[in-house]
């Protein structure tokens, strides 16, 4: 493994490329928006900057880890000599469909194809190809250089020699894996995304206020933000598509998305990103500051 190749460059696909990087990989970037792979680079640059300022990166460290990193508008430029694909595009099945098939066309017969989706079936994803035995789920957590996490899906096909290869090269640059197999939402939001649900509807029913929610699940549980907080967080949007997937994929009410998540993803309020949606969020501003409509 030497070469990797990170499709997308948003959120999620700028942290992957910059753990690779830092650990002498050479990373090929694409992205179909040329302001996203600008966007990146500056990222990771940024926190590289912090990487060193904290002493855990050395200035010689930083360049070489941005000398790893090319970036691509052309699929087929960036993915033609790749070991390991990583796609960590838009969550949408239909973008992910048509970047699998074109994967398999443009890579050599031995690239390994992961997706870093959050919630769609990998084997659904590998069977839009003729190697499904190398399609492999490697969710990575966000902020993806901070966090330790993969979880490892494993398609109905997936093999166990690429499965094991997967494991330890998530070893390699410092992560912790953990498999799991390809069921609605995997292991991570099979079981966050329910924990999410049953805090906004308690919220609803008036059980308790955003703040008594949070604090409760804070101090009295030991995480480290509360579930309307991370909910904000996650992207309320976000939420609801996997909550949708765990409802119609098994197919039991108690995954059914609060009416009241529905409500704020349809007025627009998304959380963190939009500006609301438990919270408020001002650019600049650290503080934690209820949202008008939930005060009590
Ligand atoms: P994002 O919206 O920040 O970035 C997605 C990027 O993909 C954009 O820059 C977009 O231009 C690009 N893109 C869209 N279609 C493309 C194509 N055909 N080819 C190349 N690039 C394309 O999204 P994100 O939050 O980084 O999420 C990416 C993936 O990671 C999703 O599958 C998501 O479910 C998963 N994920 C997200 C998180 C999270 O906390 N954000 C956590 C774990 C997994």
């Amino acid at each position: 493994m030497k070469n990797i190749t990170v499709i997308g460059s948003g959120t999620m696909g700028n942290g992957i490329a910059h753990v690779f990087a830092q650990n002498n990989y050479t990373v090929n970037l694409i992205d179909v928006n040329e302001d996203a792979l600008n966007k990146a680079i500056e990222t990771i640059g940024k926190n590289l900057d912090r990487q060193v300022t904290k002493g855990t990166l050395t200035e010689a460290e930083k360049s070489s880890t941005l000398a790893n990193i090319a970036t691509f508008t052309s699929l087929k430029d960036a993915a033609s000599n790749a070991d390991l694909v990583i796609e960590a595009a838009s969550e949408n099945m239909a973008i992910k469909l048509d970047i699998f098939k074109q994967l398999d066309e443009i890579c050599p017969a031995h690239t390994i194809l992961a997706s870093n989706t959050s919630s769609i079936s990998i084997t659904k994803i590998a069977s839009v190809t003729k190697r499904p035995e190398q399609v492999i789920g490697m969710h990575f957590m966000n902020p993806v250089p901070v966090m330790k996490l993969v979880e490892i899906i494993n398609g109905f096909k997936t093999s166990k020699q690429v499965s094991e290869t997967i494991v330890n090269l998530s070893k390699a640059i410092g992560k912790v894996p953990a498999e799991a197999n390809d069921f609605p939402g995997f292991i991570a939001n099979r079981v966050l995304l329910p924990m999410i649900n049953e805090a906004i509807i308690s919220l609803q029913e008036g059980v308790g206020t955003v703040e008594s929610i949070d604090t409760v699940m804070k101090l009295g549980m030991a995480h480290p933000m509360g579930p309307l907080q991370l909910a904000d967080f996650i992207g309320l949007d976000v939420c609801l598509a996997i909550l949708n997937v765990l409802y119609e994929g098994l197919g039991k009410d108690k995954y059914a998305p609060s009416p009241l998540l529905v409500n704020m993803v349809t007025s627009g309020n998304l959380g963190a990103k939009s500006g609301e949606g438990f919270y408020k969020y001002t650019i600049g501003s650290k503080d934690l500051v209820v949202s008008d409509r939930f005060k009590s």
